[in-house]
């Protein structure tokens, strides 16, 4: 017998990803892609369903919905949030997800592109897979379980929390997102609106990990100012800016430093773009570290190597402006160790050993902690995402569900 998948987070899922919500980095309106919305008012009409009766779609193109509370504790009102659009990075339209039932280790061959195959050895979190349900994409698209899951698990936790009033909750707001994929997902968020206390974004790999540091993050541009000549005329006079720029690339830590040498907590200074002419030429970075003070050192390993580069030229000139990107979320969190410490016993109440772990890059839960909304991140399921390999697995969801669940108890159990 098939198990039933109706109005589970399973069903939901394969819904959701049948809508293509891809963002684009390129557009200049909010939300960055109308389809996007197409999405968002299915999971207002769901909301509106399972009888959540302030859920709406607002003109920037977020969902807000809130669950009141049962309690007559005063328990703070917390969030769960995930995003409805997928990568830039690879196709989401006519997206045909498969189940592949009771998985038994093997590769997964893509039925529409059989040059497209999941490989078991190159996916660690296979291994943890086998007999569970598996869903993938056909071959052609991406899956977007990054962050469909997300959506779907909420969704069926809400679902779950309307038909189970035993189980005693706090306000419980619901956010989803637009344009997390392209760094404005939080662009036209109303956290007044919305009015939580602490959040927690559904967006995490592996079951049972809790992500509650990120990256902090600054962006540098070297803007060099050499001495242009006629090439046939320069002996003794031309600077070549983009010499100097190329020279600057050249002397950066190989061994060290760099993301391809990097892992773990190590941080790192990444050339993104070099452009230019003899007379002018730029340099565009991006520094990575998990501590402020280690990003300012990064940052002054590179300005010094752009002096001591510019001394071999002294008549070119360089400026170096550092722009702050966003900043690890536990510098907020550490203040609020019991929004990290609930999530884990709720992992735990789920069966499952929590896997606490820091993200090598930012989440729109870094942007909404420093804006006011403390905000770690959950496991959603999601794995090998912004591509055509993308997985995420039945059972892997319904514990996500089960988590979501047991967090608002968990909130309503503490409170007094
Ligand atoms: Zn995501």
């Amino acid at each position: 017998m098939l198990k039933n998948y109706r109005n589970t987070a399973t069903e939901r899922f394969l819904r959701y990803v049948q809508i293509d919500t891809q963002s684009d980095p390129n557009s200049k309106t909010q939300p960055s892609t109308a389809k996007q919305q197409n999405l968002s008012k299915i999971l207002v009409e769901e909301l509106l369903e399972i009888g959540i009766e302030d859920a709406h779609l607002d003109e920037f193109g977020y969902v807000y919905a809130t669950i009141p509370s049962n309690s007559t504790k005063d328990i703070p009102k917390i969030c769960f949030c995930s995003h409805v659009d997928t990568s830039p990075d690879c196709t989401g339209e006519n997206v045909k997800p498969i189940i592949h039932k009771n998985y038994q280790g093997q590769d997964l061959i893509l039925p529409d592109d059989n040059t497209q195959i999941i490989q078991f050895s190159a996916h660690e979190d296979l291994a943890s897979q086998i007999g569970n349900d598996l869903i993938t994409a056909s071959g052609t698209t991406l899956l977007g379980a990054d962050n469909k899951a997300g959506l779907a698990e909420i969704m069926d936790a809400a679902s779950h929390l309307i038909n189970n009033p035993e189980i005693k909750h706090g306000t419980i707001k619901i956010l989803f997102t637009p344009d997390e994929e392209i760094g404005r997902g939080t662009a036209a968020v109303d956290l007044k609106k919305l009015g939580a206390d602490f959040g927690y974004t559904i967006d995490g790999e592996t079951l049972g990990s809790l992500e509650d540091e990120t990256f902090s993050a600054d962006a540098v541009k070297i803007s060099i100012t050499g001495v242009s000549q006629h090439p046939g005329f320069a002996k003794g006079r031309m600077e070549s800016a983009l010499k100097i720029a190329s020279e600057i690339v050249a002397r950066l830590p190989k061994n060290t430093l760099s993301p391809e040498s990097t892992e773990g907590i190590e941080g790192f200074i990444h050339p993104t773009n070099i452009a230019g002419m003899v007379e002018m030429a730029t340099v565009e970075f991006i520094i990575r570290d998990f501590t402020v003070e280690k990003l300012h050192a990064h940052e002054l390993v590179l300005s010094e190597i752009m002096n001591n580069v510019l001394r071999n030229y002294p008549n070119s000139k360089a400026t170096f402006e550092v722009h702050e990107q966003y900043r690890n979320m536990k510098e907020v969190l550490d203040k609020f160790p019991h929004v990290t410490e609930f999530a884990l016993e709720a992992i735990k109440r789920s069966g499952i050993e929590p896997n606490r772990r820091s993200i090598r890059g930012g989440t729109d839960g870094s942007r909404l902690s420093f804006m006011g909304l403390p905000c770690p991140n959950i496991f959603a399921g999601e794995h090998a995402f912004h591509g055509k390999h993308e997985w995420v697995s039945v059972q892997d969801m319904e514990k996500a569900v089960e988590t979501i669940v047991n967090l608002c108890a968990v909130w309503e159990e503490m409170s007094v």
